[in-house]
């Protein structure tokens, strides 16, 4: 088996490793490179360390633009193979992919209003339109023949609806083996979801690490946190502004807030999920409640009711509708993208209702450095907006137990579970939380095996026996192909 990992090393975005298994070219997961300085990030989007028109098959792990978000690309760029995922995956990336797509026009618009400089999009609507055409979805444990020798299936990940563990096993040199990527791996007893599925044997191991230093806060105390902090904001007639991830993150609130009313711990305060994205994702959600775990069907689904749905929520898409809320009177609470506060709805929440001590804004994700939302995070008190700087004298609060990713012990925990290991490729991580990882799978569980903290463009040879060898001549081949990109790798 050959293997190239062209995207998510020693970084969390633009998810893309390339196999090559008995003649098959498959590219897992096809995702869009995000964060740093912009040429780099438009470069490593535009191009891809392989031919699009050679490879065979993508395999998408799961819905979230940093494992999807290139596919219109690749296929504007030649790719004509098939696209495998499950149900829910295929209906999230359609929303996803559309969205993403008004976005790259809106951009180009900016740079050529704005810069006097003409930029192409990415991909369009039309590109998104012959990506869709090309998807074939599965279920979990639906074991199907990709090819020769070479079969597939999807384990639930629980990390986002629909989100798959991928295992391939396959035939070469005579023996059967089987390769596993964990995608990005969810946590155990959060809402809606399944715990992940525990692999139990592999022979080479491709694992996510961004969470590879972290424990998380536990999910237990969540609601008892968000009751306090509700009605105290309530008492003194304030409003709750909550910057939200439109895929899982804003389902996981709504669905806490509605047991919360049925519990009759908070007021029924009106929620308003002003997004248009939250919306059509929404109505992805109610498609596939056989997704859903035992406790949502426990708790709603047995007594015909959405969690997403009930008499206090609304989701707005018009912007007069939008625009209208500024008005509201009482309390409520206003869930708007994006998470970051670097784009979209949540910068016009903010300019109205973060000047006020008796409102809160609740901070329910991961704010990356740079971001507004990190400014916020970290207590500075004059934020800028719309090119001008506005006082921030509104509560903030976190809540970290939202994390949708394995913490360290659930990492370790994951790969002592899988029996037959002798290579580990480590992945999807900033490089500390990488070698972290590396480190505690030799240090604490002892692995006799190979852990690899991977390289971008680096490329192995895995043999039956696990022995691998770096592709050297690839890599110097590699090296020059981006330096004439003037990247630095
Ligand atoms: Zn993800």
């Amino acid at each position: 088996m050959y293997l190239k990992f062209c995207g998510a090393a020693q970084n969390v975005t633009g998810s893309r490793h390339l196999l090559e298994i008995n003649g098959q070219r498959v590219l897992l997961d096809c995702g869009m490179a995000q964060g740093g300085p912009k040429e780099k990030v438009r470069s490593l989007n535009e191009n891809f360390l392989f031919n699009p028109t050679e490879i065979d098959y993508v395999v998408l792990s799961h819905a979230h633009i940093d494992h999807s978000g290139m596919l219109p690309r690749l296929v504007k760029l030649g790719f004509k193979g098939k696209i495998f995922c499950t149900m829910a995956t295929r209906d999230l990336v359609e929303v996803l992919l559309l969205d993403g797509a008004h976005i790259q026009a809106q951009d180009a618009k900016f740079v050529r209003e704005e810069l006097g400089k003409d930029i192409l999009p990415l991909f369009d609507e039309q590109d998104v339109r012959s990506t869709m055409k090309l998807f074939n979805t599965f279920e979990y444990f639906q074991k199907f023949k990709l090819a020769e020798n070479v079969w597939l299936t999807f384990y639930d990940a629980g990390h986002v609806l629909g989100s798959a563990i991928i295992a391939i096993d396959f035939k070469e040199e005579n023996e059967q083996r089987r390769l596993v990527f964990t995608g990005d791996l969810g946590r155990k007893y959060m809402p809606i979801l399944n715990d992940p599925y525990q692999v139990d044997h592999a022979h080479i191991l491709i694992i996510e690490s961004t969470y590879a230093s972290h424990i998380h806060d536990s999910f237990d105390t969540v609601h008892e946190e968000l009751e306090r902090l509700i009605n105290e904001v309530v008492k003194r007639n304030g409003k709750i502004i909550v910057p939200g991830f439109s895929l899982e993150r804003t389902q996981e609130l709504v669905y806490v807030l509605h047991e919360l009313y049925n519990a009759k711990k908070i007021p029924a305060i009106p929620i308003f999920v002003d997004s248009p994205l939250s919306s059509e994702i929404a109505k992805v959600f109610d498609r596939y409640q056989n997704y859903y775990d035992s406790e949502t069907f426990r708790d709603f689904l047995s007594k015909a009711q959405s969690p997403f749905r009930f008499k206090e929520i609304k989701y707005i898409s018009s912007v007069e509708e939008s625009k209208r809320l500024n008005d509201f009177d009482g309390s409520c609470i206003i869930i708007a993208a994006s998470g970051m506060c670097e784009a979209g709805r949540i910068k016009h929440h903010l300019k109205y209702h973060m000047g006020y001590p008796r409102n809160l804004i609740l901070v329910v994700g991961f704010m990356a450095e740079g971001t507004r939302g990190r400014q916020i995070v970290e207590g500075e008190r004059k934020i800028r907006l719309f090119g001008k700087l506005y006082p921030l004298r509104a509560e903030v609060a976190v809540i970290n137990a939202f994390s949708a990713h394995a913490d360290k012990l659930e990492l370790l925990e994951y790969i002592r579970n899988i029996n037959d290991l002798k290579n580990i490729f480590i992945v999807h991580g900033e490089e500390t939380e990488c070698a972290v990882l590396r480190d505690n799978i030799y240090n604490i569980l002892k692995f006799k095996g190979k852990v690899d903290v991977v390289d971008l463009g680096e490329e192995f040879e895995v043999t039956a026996a696990g022995t691998e060898s770096e592709l050297g001549q690839r890599r110097q081949e590699y090296l020059k192909e981006m330096a004439a990109l003037k990247l630095k790798v």
